[in-house]
C-alpha cells in the first residue's frame, strides 16, 4: 500500500508509491523501448494479461473480458493508488501529515490498434472514450470519500507512457491536488470580485483578439494558453458553461471528440508526433468534505471544465524547478499561427 505525505512547505500532496518501482515497464520508460504489439497486455487477444474488466465499449452481445471491445477500462496492474477504508480526517499533525495511499487509480485502453494515436480515431471511437471519461467521472463523483478524479493521458515515452498502446489514466485521490486547489481558489476570486467565469471571460476575449484560436466551431474552442508555459499549450474548453465534464450530452462530446481529433492532428503534422500529456480537469467532488463550510457555493458559477494539452517539446529544468515560473521560447500567438498554416 502506497502512501499520500503532505509537503506542509510547498502545500502539496504526494504519493509515496514504494512498490512502483519495481515494475517493469520502468525499464522501458528508462530505455526508450516500446513493447511491439505482440507483447503488449492491452492488444485485443491479450485481455488475461490485465486486472479483470471494471466495464468496456463493446458490441452488442460481447461479453465482459471478450477480446472485441471498442474501449476498455481496468484497474492499473501498478496502482499508485487504491481503494479501501479511508478513515482519515486532516488531524493534529501539523508538520508531517500522512494517511493510507486510498484512492482509484484506473487504465483506459483506447481501441485495439496498437499502432494508432488519438488523432487517427474514428469519430466514433473517440466519441467512444469521451464517453467512458464521462461514466468513469460519474461513479467515482459518488464515492464521498474521494475528493477529485484526474483522467490524463501520456502519448509518447517522453511524456510519461510506459505502454505503447492508446490509453489514458484516471487517478482519483481522497485530497484535492495543488494544481486544483490552485485553480479552484483563482476562480472563485475572480468570480467574487467580477461575477463571471474567469474561463468564459477568457473565451470572449480569445475570440475577439482571435490571435491564439486554433478551432472554434460554436460548441467546443481551443486557443493556445496566453500565458503559456510550453511551445503549443494549448487549452480546450465547451463553449458554454460547465463545470462538470461528466453531466455532459451526447452532443458536446461528439463536438470534443472531433476538436481532439483536429488539434492533435495539427500537433502531430506540425511537430512529427510530439510526446504530450493532456489532462481533464473538471470539477471536484462537492459531496466530499469542502475545505470550508460553504467552500462550494459559487462553483457551478465559478469553475469550467477545461482539458489542457502540454506537447513535451521541453525539458524543465532548474530555473523552473526552483521558481515555478517558466520560461516559454515559442511566443503563443506564434504557436496559433503556425498550427493554422497546417493541411489537415
Ligand atoms: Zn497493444
Ligand atoms: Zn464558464
Ligand atoms: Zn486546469
Amino acid at each position: 500500500m502506497s502512501e499520500l505525505r503532505y509537503d506542509a512547505l510547498q502545500r502539496r500532496w504526494v504519493i509515496i508509491a514504494t512498490e512502483r518501482q519495481h515494475r517493469p515497464q520502468d525499464f522501458y520508460t528508462h530505455q526508450d523501448i516500446k513493447p511491439s504489439g505482440g507483447d503488449c497486455p492491452f492488444c485485443p487477444g491479450n485481455e488475461d494479461q490485465t486486472p479483470p474488466e471494471i466495464t468496456a465499449i463493446r458490441p452488442e452481445g460481447s461479453k465482459s473480458n471478450d477480446s472485441d471491445w471498442h474501449v476498455r477500462v481496468t484497474q492499473n496492474k501498478y496502482p499508485a493508488l487504491q481503494l479501501g477504508e479511508i478513515d482519515w480526517e486532516l488531524g493534529e499533525e501539523r508538520l508531517y501529515e500522512r494517511t493510507p495511499g486510498h484512492g482509484v487509480h484506473e487504465v483506459i485502453i483506447e481501441g485495439q490498434d496498437h499502432n494508432k494515436s488519438m488523432d487517427e480515431f474514428s469519430p466514433e471511437l473517440i466519441f467512444d472514450i469521451m464517453k467512458t471519461y464521462r461514466n468513469r467521472l460519474s461513479v467515482h463523483m459518488q464515492n464521498l470519500y474521494l475528493k477529485y478524479t484526474l483522467i490524463f493521458k501520456n502519448h509518447g515515452v517522453k511524456a510519461g507512457a510506459s505502454l505503447a498502446h492508446p490509453h489514458s489514466q484516471l487517478i482519483a485521490t481522497p485530497v484535492t491536488p495543488r494544481t486544483i486547489r490552485i485553480e479552484l481558489m483563482s476562480t472563485l476570486r475572480y468570480f467574487a470580485e467580477t461575477g463571471n467565469c474567469m474561463i468564459c471571460d477568457m473565451i470572449e476575449r480569445e475570440r475577439v483578439e482571435n490571435s491564439r484560436v486554433v478551432y472554434d466551431d460554436g460548441v467546443i474552442i481551443a486557443f493556445n494558453s496566453f500565458a503559456a508555459r510550453f511551445p503549443f499549450e494549448l487549452l480546450v474548453v465547451p463553449v458554454k458553461h460547465s463545470t462538470f465534464f461528466e453531466r455532459e450530452d451526447d452532443r458536446t462530446l461528439r463536438h470534443l471528440g472531433i476538436c481532439l481529433k483536429d488539434i492533435l492532428g495539427r500537433l502531430r503534422k506540425a511537430l512529427d508526433d510530439p510526446p504530450y500529456n493532456y489532462m481533464l480537469h473538471s470539477g471536484p467532488n462537492t459531496e466530499a468534505k469542502p475545505i470550508f463550510p460553504g467552500f462550494w457555493s459559487t462553483l457551478e458559477k465559478d469553475f469550467h471544465w477545461h482539458i489542457e494539452i502540454i506537447p513535451r517539446l521541453v525539458r524543465t529544468a532548474g530555473f523552473e524547478w526552483g521558481s515555478g515560473l517558466h520560461i516559454n521560447p515559442v511566443p503563443p500567438e506564434r504557436a496559433t499561427a503556425f498550427l493554422n498554416e497546417i493541411e489537415l
